[in-house]
């Protein structure tokens, strides 16, 4: 993962990286030693990686992004994952945010829409020694097959908190979802009450993501 010496000639760029996320309020220790030890470079295509530690959003094709650092670090934090937590992540994009997961001690479940991303993504992954589970489809409709899941996050942006999401969510987990408009989405902490599934809702900053396309998202046309 972590490479010594010389070979690792990002890891300076990655140390600026993680105290920046500090400066700005992340106070998670283990989340922030996490995207220590994560590669965010082998994650962002090769033309892109002097700027793989910049604090921004990348393309990674078919009109797609890796998230910002702070956004992945902000939901992270908020997922609280503990050891063997069963983690089920929508919109898999380039595998940085479930690197991360792993990295923090997780089982990783992931769902791409988009199948190339999804390939490329897996290399990235494979190329670590992490556990992870990964399928393309819609995962507005969430994973039955492993349900019941400790902790959701959604990384793209939807109309509408996805109810089978909360319905796969174990009593107390968490869903970390964006909820907005195309152009700028509410970042919701959704924590499921009971098996009737209530749930509370807090909200946290407004960001931008890329659109969550599928049944319980925008249809496809606006993607
Ligand atoms: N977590 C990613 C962020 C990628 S951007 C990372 O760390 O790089 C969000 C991704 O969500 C895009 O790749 C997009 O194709 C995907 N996506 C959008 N709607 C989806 C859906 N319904 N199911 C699965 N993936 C979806």
């Amino acid at each position: 993962m972590v490479k010594s010496g010389l070979l690792d000639k990002y890891r300076e760029a990655r140390e600026d990286m993680v105290r920046l996320l500090g400066d700005r309020g992340i106070s998670d220790e283990r989340v922030l030693s996490a995207m220590l030890k994560v590669e965010r470079h082998l994650f962002v295509p090769i033309p892109l990686r002097s700027h793989a530690y910049d604090d921004a959003a990348l393309p990674i094709g078919e009109g797609q992004t890796i998230s910002q650092p702070f956004t992945v670090a902000i939901m992270t934090e908020a997922l609280r994952v503990k050891d063997d937590d069963k983690i089920l992540e929508i919109g898999t994009g380039s595998g940085y945010q479930a690197a991360v997961l792993a990295v923090l001690g997780a089982r990783v479940f992931t769902i791409e829409r988009i199948p190339s991303l999804l390939k490329t993504a897996r290399q990235a992954l494979d190329g670590m020694n992490v556990r992870y589970v990964s399928k393309s489809s819609d995962g507005t409709i969430g994973w039955k097959e492993f349900a019941p899941f400790d902790g959701i996050v959604v990384t793209a942006g939807g109309p509408e908190i996805p109810k089978t999401l909360v319905e796969q969510l174990k009593v107390g987990g968490r869903l970390i979802v964006p909820v907005g408009s195309h152009d700028f989405q509410q970042l919701k902490v959704v924590t499921k009450k009971s098996e009737s599934n209530d749930y509370t809702v807090e909200d946290k900053s407004d960001f931008k993501f890329v659109p969550l396309i599928g049944r319980d998202g925008w249809p496809e046309t606006d993607g």
